[in-house]
């Protein structure tokens, strides 16, 4: 790109970014809070950030720039430019690309920090900041030794060569390990603990796969998974529940024997204990108080939720749980598993991503992986695979193995964000995360769909890069009531499923829509039922996340707004996933499903899979228990098989 073509496209991504953002007054003159994007610095950082976007997503920024660019926009006076990025927002690539760009400049509005570790911002919505400090590494130690790579060439060898150190792959090392097996576990993640939480939303998205909020193809899905030693476990909001009854009767009819009986109890006793999850530490903080005062005006039911956190977990230091336990108090997989994995002997390779698992007459040899400059090959006849419901059948599709049904059948619980603002502070930012939930709406169309209500973590940017955008003025607005926010979601129990592809540059591509008709049901119900429990708890406005403000104010017409709530064209939505699984499922049949009843592929021999992408189909629940639960049972598996 010549220079002028550089500094033209910087221009262009500065005019998007100051119309987002523009200066409040004409001379940009009161503060911080009034001061444009690119006086912030944001729109440099930005362009910058565009340079590095997944192919898909830079695909729809290009096209945005493009079009605008041609229009003469970046010339163009703020009102004209505003009504243009609405215009823009009406069809899909532009859309999706001010979804981006919105994230880019709320996120780093609200989640920049300075070396105090503070934001002039944050003091205009009342947010605190971190909390407390760090313990030092004297106090909080790594105590799971690394194994270091170098040169140009490296190899390796093990018994058993586990892909990816999460809920799933942390489980089948320490019981490999344990079983006196050489194990050696690869990560693409770092490793970071106490030591490394400050309580930093903007820090905290390093432990994310893709560095934060990655997107489906088409924006319709933002998807957000845990990339760090411990994976998603280290990261998540700790809601531990069992796998339902009725799933786990699924899924034995699916080829998965037991499942339904007390050898899945057994498991399921061991996990609980080591997840350490219990009801006694788990405490409500006024965002649960308000979501269980507005169930019980509804005559809705709700009910406790234990976590597997430590009985002196301190509610205080809570509201920074999506960013790592600075207190230690989660009892992630790092703590438990993995540690004992260590601890039996296991080998732990950091900041390893494996491109392909290698085979040789139908049967794994190993994998090929990279740790930054060096090219790792791994000789193990027997590899689990367990990289998450994204990156797993990414791996497998790399490495030419599975089958037919890799990556399809992608289930993501899609979730929905209804928040309210009330009179009284709330400070949802503060205290546990996930602590009660209502499941009265669990079973309400075909199939069993539904959904549950939960509360869930405030954090300023996320909410900001996520909420409608009219203009400038009137986000900061509506940001000054951040305090007053009270925020929960709805988790939706899949109907349909999504897909994961490999995508230009090789890497996954989750291909997922709102086009399954049940689907759509149940996410208008699940925002009508929110919005009633906001309504009833006394909220003086609602709003939700759909593309164009969908605001309700105190004084309305509610039922009006239910009814605009249900006419929302599908376009319009944004679903969350937290939770990816079954794109490589276990079942009885090679052209429906990945692994056999055990774990093991049915094309691959030595080739087992270990995590959420697993699962048969989608637990309807949290699913961190159930992927440990099933983790435990294919570890047994694999150790019967390489006896
Ligand atoms: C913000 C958030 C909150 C959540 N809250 C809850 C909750 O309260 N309760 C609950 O039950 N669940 C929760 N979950 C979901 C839960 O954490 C995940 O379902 C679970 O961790 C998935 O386990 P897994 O083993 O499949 O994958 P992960 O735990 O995601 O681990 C996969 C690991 O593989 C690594 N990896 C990927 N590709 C490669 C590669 N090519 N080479 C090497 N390594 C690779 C990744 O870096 C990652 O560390 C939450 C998730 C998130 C993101």
């Amino acid at each position: 790109m010549s220079d002028a073509v550089a500094s033209e496209r910087q221009q262009l991504v500065a005019a998007i970014c100051d119309t987002l953002l523009p200066a409040l007054t004409a001379a940009g003159a009161d503060g911080s809070w009034g001061a444009s994007a690119s006086a912030l610095g944001i729109s440099e950082r930005v362009a910058a950030g565009c340079e590095t976007l997944p192919p898909h997503v830079a695909a729809a920024v290009e096209s945005l720039l493009g079009s605008l660019g041609e229009e003469g926009f970046a010339e163009a006076p703020l009102e004209a430019r505003e009504q243009r990025l609405i215009e823009a927002g009406e069809s899909e690539p532009g859309r999706f690309a001010l979804k981006q760009l919105k994230t880019m400049v709320f996120g780093d509005l609200f989640g920049s920090f300075d070396e105090n570790l503070g934001n002039p911002i944050w003091e205009e919505i009342s947010y605190p900041g971190p909390n407390s400090a760090p313990p030092s590494p004297q106090q909080a130690p790594k105590t799971i030794p690394l194994e270091t790579v170098s040169g140009a060439e490296a190899t390796l060898e093990a018994d058993v060569c586990i892909v990816g150190s999460g809920a799933g792959g942390a489980v089948i090392a320490a019981r490999l390990a344990a079983a006196g097996k050489s194990v050696l576990v690869l990560e693409m993640g770092g490793y970071r603990n106490e030591s490394d939480f400050r309580q930093l939303e903007a820090e905290g998205v390093a432990m994310y796969l893709g560095g934060g909020l990655g997107w489906s193809e088409g924006g319709e899905l933002g998807l957000l998974a845990g990339s760090t030693l411990g994976g998603g476990t280290v990261i998540n909001s700790m809601a531990c529940r069992p796998t339902p009854e009725d799933v786990r009767a699924d899924w034995a009819t699916m080829g998965l024997e037991g499942v339904d009986g007390p050898e899945w109890d057994g498991y399921m006793e061991t996990v609980w204990a080591q997840l350490g999850a219990n009801l006694e530490a788990t405490h409500y903080n006024s965002n649960a108080d308000t979501l269980i005062s507005g169930l019980q005006a509804c005559g809705l039911e709700h009910h406790r939720i234990p976590r597997n956190a430590e009985l002196s977990d301190d509610p205080q230091f809570c509201g920074y749980c999506n960013a790592g336990c600075q207190h230690g108090c989660k009892r992630s997989v790092m703590k438990t598993y993995l540690q004992e994995a260590a601890d039996a002997g296991a080998r732990f390779v950091v900041d390893c991503t494996v491109d392909r698992v290698t085979t040789s007459g139908g049967r794994a040899t190993g994998v090929e992986a990279r740790v930054g400059e060096t090219r790792l090959t791994v000789s193990a006849p027997t590899v689990v695979v367990a990289c998450g419901g994204i990156e797993s059948p990414a791996l497998l599709l790399r490495s030419g193995i599975g089958g037919p049904a890799v990556g399809k059948n992608l289930r993501v619980h899609p979730s929905y964000m209804v928040t309210g603002v009330y009179d009284e502070p709330i400070e949802a930012w503060n205290g546990q995360l996930i602590t009660v939930m209502s499941f009265d709406f669990m079973h309400i169309d075909e199939d069993d769909s539904g959904f549950y209500i939960s509360p869930l973590g405030l954090s300023p940017a996320t909410w900001a890069g996520q909420s409608p955008w009219v203009d400038g003025r009137q986000i900061r607005d509506h940001f000054r009531k951040f305090p007053m926010m009270a925020s929960w979601h709805s988790i939706t129990h899949d109907h349909g499923s999504g897909e994961v592809v490999l995508g230009a540059d090789g890497r996954a591509l989750v291909r997922w829509s709102l086009a399954d008709e049940v689907d759509r049901r149940v996410a208008i119900r699940a925002h009508t039922e929110l919005a009633k429990v906001h309504q009833a708890a006394g909220a003086t406005e609602v709003f939700t996340f759909h593309w164009r403000p969908r605001h309700w104010r105190r004084g309305e017409d509610f039922d009006a707004y239910l009814e605009q709530l249900a006419a929302t064209p599908t376009a319009e939505y944004t679903a969350y996933s937290a939770h990816q699984m079954g794109s490589c499922r276990m079942g009885s049949e090679a052209a429906t499903a990945v692994a056999d009843g055990r774990g093991e592929l049915h094309d691959t021999k030595g080739v087992w899979v270990g995590d959420a992408s697993a699962l048969p189909t989608a637990p309807g629940v949290n699913p961190m228990v159930s992927i440990m639960v099933l983790a435990e049972r294919t570890a047994d598996r694999i150790k019967e098989s390489v006896a």
